[in-house]
Protein backbone atom coordinates (compact mmCIF):
# COMPACT_ATOMS: atom_id res chain seq x y z
CA UNK A 1 0.00 0.00 0.00
CA UNK A 2 1.16 3.56 -0.79
CA UNK A 3 2.33 5.30 2.83
CA UNK A 4 2.75 8.57 1.27
CA UNK A 5 0.20 11.35 2.36
CA UNK A 6 -1.70 12.82 -0.82
CA UNK A 7 -2.80 16.09 -1.88
CA UNK A 8 -6.64 15.79 -1.87
CA UNK A 9 -9.04 18.26 -4.12
CA UNK A 10 -12.75 18.19 -2.77
CA UNK A 11 -15.04 20.03 -5.31
CA UNK A 12 -18.52 20.20 -3.68
CA UNK A 13 -21.63 21.44 -5.10
CA UNK A 14 -24.93 22.19 -4.47
CA UNK A 15 -25.75 18.52 -2.81
CA UNK A 16 -23.47 18.99 -0.07
CA UNK A 17 -25.33 21.91 1.12
CA UNK A 18 -29.02 20.68 0.91
CA UNK A 19 -28.69 18.68 3.81
CA UNK A 20 -28.68 22.32 5.86
CA UNK A 21 -31.52 23.53 3.80
CA UNK A 22 -30.30 25.39 1.16
CA UNK A 23 -32.39 24.04 -2.10
CA UNK A 24 -30.42 23.02 -5.42
CA UNK A 25 -32.16 25.72 -7.50
CA UNK A 26 -29.83 24.06 -10.72
CA UNK A 27 -30.80 20.52 -9.49
CA UNK A 28 -33.73 18.04 -11.31
CA UNK A 29 -36.33 19.50 -8.56
CA UNK A 30 -34.66 22.96 -9.00
CA UNK A 31 -36.23 26.39 -8.89
CA UNK A 32 -34.74 27.02 -11.95
CA UNK A 33 -36.02 23.74 -13.53
CA UNK A 34 -39.64 24.53 -12.24
CA UNK A 35 -39.49 28.46 -12.70
CA UNK A 36 -37.00 29.35 -15.98
CA UNK A 37 -37.84 33.30 -14.97
CA UNK A 38 -36.02 33.15 -11.56
CA UNK A 39 -32.99 32.85 -13.60
CA UNK A 40 -33.21 36.28 -14.59
CA UNK A 41 -32.82 37.09 -10.50
CA UNK A 42 -29.36 35.48 -11.16
CA UNK A 43 -28.46 36.78 -14.64
CA UNK A 44 -26.51 39.64 -14.82
CA UNK A 45 -28.38 41.84 -17.84
CA UNK A 46 -31.84 41.60 -16.55
CA UNK A 47 -30.23 42.70 -12.60
CA UNK A 48 -28.50 45.07 -13.89
CA UNK A 49 -31.22 46.57 -16.37
CA UNK A 50 -34.44 46.00 -14.43
CA UNK A 51 -35.21 47.46 -10.94
CA UNK A 52 -38.25 44.79 -10.47
CA UNK A 53 -35.64 41.84 -11.20
CA UNK A 54 -33.46 43.66 -8.51
CA UNK A 55 -36.22 43.61 -5.59
CA UNK A 56 -37.29 40.08 -7.00
CA UNK A 57 -33.80 38.91 -6.71
CA UNK A 58 -33.29 40.41 -2.42
CA UNK A 59 -36.54 39.08 -1.44
CA UNK A 60 -35.38 35.43 -3.00
CA UNK A 61 -32.26 36.09 -0.62
CA UNK A 62 -34.02 37.19 2.58
CA UNK A 63 -36.12 33.42 1.90
CA UNK A 64 -32.52 31.60 1.48
CA UNK A 65 -31.09 33.79 4.57
CA UNK A 66 -33.87 33.05 6.59
CA UNK A 67 -33.33 29.64 7.19
CA UNK A 68 -30.15 30.07 8.96
CA UNK A 69 -28.07 27.09 7.33
CA UNK A 70 -25.52 25.82 9.72
CA UNK A 71 -22.74 23.47 8.41
CA UNK A 72 -23.88 19.61 8.59
CA UNK A 73 -21.87 16.48 8.55
CA UNK A 74 -20.43 16.90 5.38
CA UNK A 75 -18.79 19.87 5.64
CA UNK A 76 -17.73 18.89 9.55
CA UNK A 77 -16.11 15.56 7.63
CA UNK A 78 -13.85 18.34 5.22
CA UNK A 79 -12.71 20.13 8.32
CA UNK A 80 -11.64 17.45 10.13
CA UNK A 81 -9.72 16.08 6.76
CA UNK A 82 -7.90 19.36 7.23
CA UNK A 83 -7.04 19.25 10.75
CA UNK A 84 -5.67 15.62 10.38
CA UNK A 85 -3.12 16.81 8.62
CA UNK A 86 -3.52 15.45 5.11
CA UNK A 87 -3.07 18.38 2.38
CA UNK A 88 -6.25 19.47 0.97
CA UNK A 89 -7.81 21.59 -0.64
CA UNK A 90 -11.83 22.25 -1.48
CA UNK A 91 -12.90 24.12 -4.47
CA UNK A 92 -16.55 24.65 -4.31
CA UNK A 93 -19.32 26.05 -6.53
CA UNK A 94 -21.73 26.48 -3.56
CA UNK A 95 -21.92 30.80 -2.39
CA UNK A 96 -23.42 30.13 0.55
CA UNK A 97 -20.25 30.28 2.79
CA UNK A 98 -20.65 26.61 4.72
CA UNK A 99 -17.35 25.77 4.39
CA UNK A 100 -15.61 28.27 6.05
CA UNK A 101 -18.46 28.61 8.54
CA UNK A 102 -17.79 25.15 9.25
CA UNK A 103 -14.46 26.15 10.12
CA UNK A 104 -12.23 25.56 7.37
CA UNK A 105 -9.17 28.27 7.28
CA UNK A 106 -10.13 30.63 4.58
CA UNK A 107 -6.93 29.38 2.06
CA UNK A 108 -8.32 26.26 2.21
CA UNK A 109 -11.38 27.01 -0.15
CA UNK A 110 -11.49 28.23 -3.41
CA UNK A 111 -15.43 29.66 -4.36
CA UNK A 112 -15.59 29.20 -7.75
CA UNK A 113 -18.30 30.97 -7.89
CA UNK A 114 -17.85 33.50 -5.36
CA UNK A 115 -19.44 34.34 -2.19
CA UNK A 116 -23.30 35.42 -1.25
CA UNK A 117 -21.89 36.32 2.10
CA UNK A 118 -21.08 39.86 1.14
CA UNK A 119 -22.23 42.22 -1.94
CA UNK A 120 -20.08 44.67 -4.01
CA UNK A 121 -21.62 48.15 -5.66
CA UNK A 122 -20.97 48.24 -9.33
CA UNK A 123 -20.16 51.81 -9.48
CA UNK A 124 -17.62 52.68 -6.57
CA UNK A 125 -16.74 48.56 -5.64
CA UNK A 126 -16.79 49.19 -2.58
CA UNK A 127 -17.85 45.79 -0.87
CA UNK A 128 -20.41 44.97 2.28
CA UNK A 129 -21.62 42.14 4.26
CA UNK A 130 -24.82 40.67 2.61
CA UNK A 131 -26.26 41.07 6.42
CA UNK A 132 -25.95 44.29 6.67
CA UNK A 133 -27.65 44.71 3.30
CA UNK A 134 -31.09 42.05 4.05
CA UNK A 135 -31.26 43.97 7.20
CA UNK A 136 -32.00 47.23 5.34
CA UNK A 137 -34.54 45.44 3.30
CA UNK A 138 -36.18 43.96 5.74
CA UNK A 139 -36.52 47.80 7.07
CA UNK A 140 -38.41 48.36 3.51
CA UNK A 141 -35.47 48.89 1.07
CA UNK A 142 -36.52 47.07 -1.70
CA UNK A 143 -33.57 47.88 -3.48
CA UNK A 144 -30.64 48.90 -1.36
CA UNK A 145 -27.84 51.59 -2.87
CA UNK A 146 -24.92 51.70 -2.18
CA UNK A 147 -24.13 53.83 1.07
CA UNK A 148 -21.31 55.49 -0.37
CA UNK A 149 -22.44 56.91 -4.21
CA UNK A 150 -25.86 55.36 -4.78
CA UNK A 151 -25.05 52.61 -7.03
CA UNK A 152 -26.08 49.80 -7.43
CA UNK A 153 -25.28 46.60 -4.90
CA UNK A 154 -25.35 43.27 -5.86
CA UNK A 155 -23.87 40.07 -4.74
CA UNK A 156 -20.36 38.74 -5.05
CA UNK A 157 -21.25 35.98 -6.61
CA UNK A 158 -20.58 35.16 -10.53
CA UNK A 159 -24.01 35.63 -12.42
CA UNK A 160 -24.92 34.45 -15.04
CA UNK A 161 -23.82 36.00 -18.08
CA UNK A 162 -19.95 36.59 -16.26
CA UNK A 163 -16.84 35.28 -16.31
CA UNK A 164 -15.46 33.52 -13.72
CA UNK A 165 -12.87 34.86 -11.74
CA UNK A 166 -9.37 34.44 -13.79
CA UNK A 167 -7.22 34.25 -10.61
CA UNK A 168 -9.54 31.90 -8.85
CA UNK A 169 -10.04 29.34 -12.02
CA UNK A 170 -6.08 28.79 -12.67
CA UNK A 171 -5.43 28.05 -9.12
CA UNK A 172 -8.22 25.35 -9.44
CA UNK A 173 -6.70 24.11 -12.20
CA UNK A 174 -3.49 24.13 -10.39
CA UNK A 175 -4.99 21.96 -7.86
CA UNK A 176 -6.83 19.95 -10.25
CA UNK A 177 -2.99 18.56 -12.06
CA UNK A 178 -1.36 18.22 -8.84
CA UNK A 179 -3.76 15.95 -6.66
CA UNK A 180 -3.53 12.61 -6.15
CA UNK A 181 -6.88 12.14 -5.20
CA UNK A 182 -10.23 14.10 -6.75
CA UNK A 183 -13.29 13.56 -4.72
CA UNK A 184 -16.11 15.30 -5.98
CA UNK A 185 -19.29 15.76 -3.90
CA UNK A 186 -22.80 16.60 -4.55
CA UNK A 187 -22.30 17.89 -8.00
CA UNK A 188 -23.99 16.77 -11.27
CA UNK A 189 -20.30 18.12 -12.89
CA UNK A 190 -22.04 19.42 -15.74
CA UNK A 191 -21.50 22.87 -15.72
CA UNK A 192 -18.02 24.55 -16.33
CA UNK A 193 -15.89 24.62 -14.27
CA UNK A 194 -16.51 21.64 -12.27
CA UNK A 195 -16.72 19.26 -15.21
CA UNK A 196 -13.15 20.59 -16.77
CA UNK A 197 -11.36 20.51 -13.47
CA UNK A 198 -12.43 16.82 -13.05
CA UNK A 199 -10.97 15.82 -16.02
CA UNK A 200 -8.17 17.42 -15.82
CA UNK A 201 -7.44 15.81 -12.63
CA UNK A 202 -8.03 12.10 -14.02
CA UNK A 203 -6.01 13.51 -16.90
CA UNK A 204 -3.44 14.05 -14.72
CA UNK A 205 -3.24 10.57 -12.89
CA UNK A 206 -5.36 11.61 -9.93
CA UNK A 207 -8.15 9.04 -8.61
CA UNK A 208 -11.50 10.54 -9.17
CA UNK A 209 -14.19 9.46 -6.52
CA UNK A 210 -17.39 10.67 -7.25
CA UNK A 211 -19.95 11.16 -4.33
CA UNK A 212 -23.16 11.79 -5.99
CA UNK A 213 -26.93 10.69 -5.44
CA UNK A 214 -27.65 10.62 -9.45
CA UNK A 215 -25.09 9.10 -12.30
CA UNK A 216 -22.87 12.19 -13.77
CA UNK A 217 -20.90 12.14 -17.53
CA UNK A 218 -17.67 11.27 -15.43
CA UNK A 219 -19.04 8.15 -13.50
CA UNK A 220 -17.26 6.18 -16.34
CA UNK A 221 -14.02 7.97 -14.98
CA UNK A 222 -14.31 7.28 -11.43
CA UNK A 223 -12.60 4.64 -9.73
CA UNK A 224 -15.10 4.66 -6.98
CA UNK A 225 -18.75 5.83 -6.92
CA UNK A 226 -20.73 6.82 -3.57
CA UNK A 227 -24.23 6.96 -4.01
CA UNK A 228 -25.31 7.36 -0.20
CA UNK A 229 -26.47 10.26 1.46
CA UNK A 230 -23.41 12.85 1.74
CA UNK A 231 -23.90 13.39 5.32
CA UNK A 232 -23.07 10.13 6.00
CA UNK A 233 -21.03 9.15 3.27
CA UNK A 234 -18.44 11.87 3.26
CA UNK A 235 -17.57 11.01 6.89
CA UNK A 236 -16.92 7.47 5.96
CA UNK A 237 -14.91 8.26 3.06
CA UNK A 238 -12.83 11.11 4.92
CA UNK A 239 -11.66 8.45 7.95
CA UNK A 240 -10.59 5.87 5.00
CA UNK A 241 -7.99 8.73 3.50
CA UNK A 242 -6.98 9.54 7.11
CA UNK A 243 -6.21 5.87 7.27
CA UNK A 244 -4.66 6.03 4.19
CA UNK A 245 -6.59 4.04 2.68
CA UNK A 246 -7.51 4.90 -0.48
CA UNK A 247 -8.13 1.60 -2.11
CA UNK A 248 -10.58 -0.56 0.03
CA UNK A 249 -13.32 -0.98 -1.32
CA UNK A 250 -12.83 0.75 -4.53
CA UNK A 251 -15.10 -0.20 -7.68
ZN1 LIG B 1 -20.78 52.71 -4.62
Amino acid sequence: MNAKRPLVAVLTGAGISTDSGIPDYRGPQGLWQRDPAAQDLVTIGPYLADPDVRRRSWRMRQEVGAVGAEPNAGHLALVELERSGVPMRVLTQNVDGLHRRSGLPERKVLELHGTAQRVQCVRCRVRSDMDEALTRVAAGEDDPACRACGGILRPCTVMFGEALDATVLGTAASVARACEVFVAVGTLLQVHPAAGLAELAVQNGARLIIVNAEPTPYDPLADELIREPISAALPALVRRIVAGDLTAGAA
